[in-house]
């Protein structure tokens, strides 16, 4: 058994104080991520920071037509809202693909943002790992790697962000407010997360004694062609094996604009501006779709058990896209289940 602290933070500048007290403490909202980490010792905070009562449970329409989402909605209410389901389905579509109602019914807003990678050895403290231990080695380059990155590797760390979320907020190009000792600050979702480089040790830009705020969302959504298209190993309660959130924006045929982004591949949900400007001005069809993909896989690499995901990340990129233009987004359930 592992000794540690538990404090409650009564308001955001008594999280921010009790996190600047002690470097070894982490925030916990939802728990569902950080608690299977300490079990595991993955993760040993000396102190932590109860910070699921302070008041960041809301969604509010901003001023400029966007949606602002607190640090603490939980990912059912950010699914069931009526203005994300009418605004954002593809959003709301990507919180329902993941994990189960259960977790959802627990699991924060801010905590999605900041959960840790599935890589088995990081969660098997027998075993080498640069993200877990920097400078250990990484075990997944010539072990188990079926779950891990095709896209954005180092040869430091090849494990892939797990969050649905994050793959929608990209193409979204949401905003993370965040606080901290030093004040307030934006961060644009594209500079959220981080290749792991040669500091695998660090998921995010986000400095270890800051709070996430809010999510902000822009105010457009791209409600009519979209969609969020999930492959895993079996049709709930799995992590992505490949998964696209796509939104475009149809003249007629033609694309005037194509958002895409890639869940299961990467460090970081993957965007590739090249291949999206690549479709602007094109006809809406599985053609000009599968050369967009394979300007997003040119330089996709495999490192043995995960080679399937290249072909399956350009399959699921053309019928992504091919659904998302002919307006038949993928919905995962349309009721809400107490
Ligand atoms: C069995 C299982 C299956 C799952 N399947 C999926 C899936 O298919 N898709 C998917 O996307 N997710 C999946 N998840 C992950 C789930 O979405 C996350 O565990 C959840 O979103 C984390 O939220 P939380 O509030 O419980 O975070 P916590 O566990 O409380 O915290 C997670 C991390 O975030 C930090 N943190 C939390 N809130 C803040 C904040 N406001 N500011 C700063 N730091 C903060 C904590 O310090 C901790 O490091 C699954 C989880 C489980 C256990
Ligand atoms: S891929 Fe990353 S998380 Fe997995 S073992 Fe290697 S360093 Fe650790």
């Amino acid at each position: 058994m592992i000794n540690f602290e538990y404090a409650r933070a009564g308001s955001l500048a008594d999280a921010v104080r009790l996190m600047a007290d002690n470097p070894k403490a982490k925030f916990i909202a939802g728990g569902t991520n950080l608690v299977d980490l300490m079990k595991m010792d993955v993760e040993q905070p000396a102190r932590l920071i109860d910070i699921s009562r302070l008041p960041l449970d809301k969604v509010e329409e901003t001023s400029g037509g966007g949606l602002r989402i607190g640090a603490l909605v939980r990912n059912v209410d950010i699914a069931y809202h009526p203005v994300v389901e009418r605004r954002y389905p593809m959003l709301s579509s990507a919180l329902l693909s993941g994990a189960s109602q259960q977790l959802r019914n627990m699991a924060s807003a801010g905590g999605n943002l900041l959960q840790r990678t599935r890589c088995p050895y990081f969660y098997d403290i027998a075993m080498a790992c640069n993200k877990r231990h920097p400078g250990s080695g990484c075990s997944a380059i010539e072990g188990l790697n079926r779950m891990n990155a095709i896209l954005g590797t180092s040869d430091a760390c090849i494990a892939v962000h797990p969050s649905d979320m994050c793959v929608a907020l990209a193409v979204l190009e949401a905003k993370v407010h965040v606080t901290g000792p030093r004040g307030d600050r934006t961060i644009a979702f594209a500079d959220f997360h981080r290749l792991p480089g040669d500091m695998p040790q660090h998921d995010t830009t986000l400095e270890a004694d800051e709070l996430v705020t809010a999510i902000e969302l822009p105010a457009r959504g791209f409600a009519t062609n979209y969609t969020y298209l999930k492959i895993r190993d079996r049709l709930s309660y799995a992590f992505a094996l490949v998964s696209v959130a796509a939104g475009l924006e149809l003249d007629g045929g033609t694309i005037r604009e194509a958002r895409f982004a890639l869940g299961g591949v990467a460090h970081k949900p993957w965007r590739n501006a090249q291949a999206e400007a690549a479709l602007r001005g094109q006809s809406a069809n599985e053609a000009a779709f599968a050369q967009a993909a394979d300007l997003v896989l040119r330089d996709a690499k495999g490192f043995g058990h995960n080679d399937f995901k290249i072909s399956l990340a350009r399959r699921t990129m053309v019928r992504a896209l091919s659904q998302a233009a002919r307006g038949t987004p993928q919905v995962q359930s349309n009721k809400k289940i107490a």
